[in-house]
């Protein structure tokens, strides 16, 4: 496996490529979640690249920025495991060498519902994204649907700047109690966890969006948002824990909810 640091000695070995590439953009602080993107990269394809950046311009809170776990050492152990053949470390200057004087700018979709919480995450992600697809020159690329506005926003920049990569949508994957993997839920203390698993289940749940977000209130999460559009419900809550909130968000199809309610119907 190889650890590239320096984006010229990346930009020399692309070009001796050849056949497919898979690409699966990360910040880091691995797990299965992204484990699962990266099994299918490697099966799927000649070469996986992986790349680990925490892209500052994507946190709106500075806390939430300084507290991200980075846990390096290990995530390149678990590559090795994988079989990924490349490991892409950029630094900030390589990435923003024009200090973030231009951005992938969305006008509709990036202002709802995470967008809407948190100004300016999407044009920080899609402006990374756009970078590192450039620069790595995928065939494929992989994204969970645990963040679904993100891949769908993805999907229509590429679409939208006729960018020639095939960007695969890969399923959220779950602890055994339902809350889907993320890097923050190290952050959650005992309390905060075990409260965690309400939230998949309430969004999965026949009640109504509102009826949702006021039973998620009660239960001690503090509600961005629930709202279900286009076949899926999504959610966005904070956890208190002591000193500080862990963000969470999901999605669920609502087919999976019309299920639920006629197991329990009975
Ligand atoms: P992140 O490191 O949080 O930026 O995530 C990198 C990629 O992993 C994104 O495409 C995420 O959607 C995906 N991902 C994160 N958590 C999960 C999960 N629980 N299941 C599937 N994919 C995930």
């Amino acid at each position: 496996m190889k650890i590239i640091d320096n984006l010229d000695a990346w930009r020399r070995l692309r070009q001796q490529l050849s056949g497919t590439v898979g690409f699966v953009p990360t910040m880091g602080a691995l797990h299965r979640g992204h484990a699962h993107l990266l099994e299918r990269s490697v099966a799927e394809n000649a070469i996986t690249v992986l790349s680990i950046y925490l892209n500052p311009t994507q946190f709106n809170n500075p806390d939430d920025l300084a507290r991200y776990p980075c846990t390096l050492e290990q995530d390149l152990q678990v590559a090795r495991e994988l079989g990924v053949d490349v490991v892409l470390l950029p630094g900030y200057d390589d990435l923003y060498a024009d200090d973030y004087r231009f951005r992938v700018e969305e006008h509709q979709f990036s202002r709802e519902l995470c967008g809407a919480h948190r100004p300016g995450h999407f044009t920080g992600v899609l402006t990374v994204v756009m970078k590192l697809l450039n620069l790595v020159r995928p065939t494929h690329a992989y994204f969970g649907e645990k963040d679904f506005q993100q891949l769908q926003l993805i999907r229509d920049m590429c679409e939208t700047f006729f960018m020639d990569v095939e960007i695969v949508g890969c399923a959220t994957v779950r602890e055994p109690d339902g809350l889907a993997l993320s890097s923050r839920n190290a952050l959650l203390d005992a309390a905060g966890r075990a409260r965690s698993a309400q939230f998949q289940r309430l969004l999965r749940s026949d009640l109504d969006d509102a009826a949702v977000a006021r039973e998620l209130d009660r239960a001690g999460f503090v509600v961005d948002y629930v709202e279900t559009r286009e076949g899926r419900r999504f959610g966005a809550v904070l956890v208190d824990c002591g000193d500080r909130q862990v963000r969470l968000i999901d999605n669920v199809l609502v087919e999976q909810v019309l299920q639920a309610a006629m197991a329990s119907a009975g």
